[in-house]
């Protein structure tokens, strides 16, 4: 019986799964928001699992900046030697949920709309296509809630019966070993997070200190 933590970098005690086949590694579906979130947590999760990347963002505006997203992200999986997925652009379904909410700040309903988005469509993807586990690196974010990140991917996994990975990636000097591995592999980090009320803030905030 192959046993594994269902546990990365929660600091919590693990939680383990019992696979089926023991001659294989499980294999995981990771959700990816844009190459400089990745590159440790890639090297990290290589180690234990057969990894898959999934590029599912329809809140990244503009569209340009979209696509130099994805480019990265071949990029570095490429490098890497690891399966790419491009998920699709369906801008309008994130503004279905969200286009009323631009007034929100960070880890407002906004957030929790947009995370429970792209984290679902993954968890559908990986029952799809029979993986063992899925996860996202969007916890590696200082601005992202781990906690809330963790429970709607456990009511994800009791949904759609397929183990979710619960990981916490900025724990254990994990955003720090992010940053340093994305400097030296000339990754751009944005001063953004992804959407165009996101962005506006940005330039608000850059704005004000002029
Ligand atoms: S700030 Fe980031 S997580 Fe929040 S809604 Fe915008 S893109 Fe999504």
């Amino acid at each position: 019986m192959l046993q594994i933590s269902t546990e990365f970098f929660t600091g919590k005690t693990a939680t383990v799964y019992e696979g089926n086949n023991a001659e294989q590694t499980p294999s995981l579906l990771l959700h990816i928001c844009c190459a400089p979130c990745s590159p440790y947590i890639l090297q990290e999760l290589k180690k234990n699992f057969s990894l898959s990347c999934f590029f599912y963002n329809p809140n990244i505006h503009p569209e340009e900046e979209y696509d130099f997203r994805y480019k990265e992200l071949v990029a570095l999986t490429e490098e890497y030697g690891l399966p790419l997925e491009k998920g699709s652009y369906n801008t309008k379904a994130w503004f279905a949920l969200n286009g009323k909410l631009g007034n929100l700040p960070e880890k407002s309903e906004r957030c929790d709309n947009c995370i429970q988005l792209r984290l679902e469509t993954a968890a559908k993807k990986a029952q799809e296509e029979g993986f063992d586990f899925f996860s996202t690196v969007l916890s590696v974010s200082p601005h992202k809630d781990a906690e809330k990140i963790n429970l709607m991917g456990k009511n994800l996994s009791t949904k759609y019966g397929i183990p979710f990975l619960y990981a916490d990636f900025k724990k254990k000097n994990g955003f720090l070993n992010t940053l340093t591995l994305s400097k030296e592999l000339n990754l751009q980090r944005q001063n953004y997070c992804g959407c165009t009320f996101s962005k506006m803030r940005t330039l608000e905030k850059m704005m004000t200190k002029v």
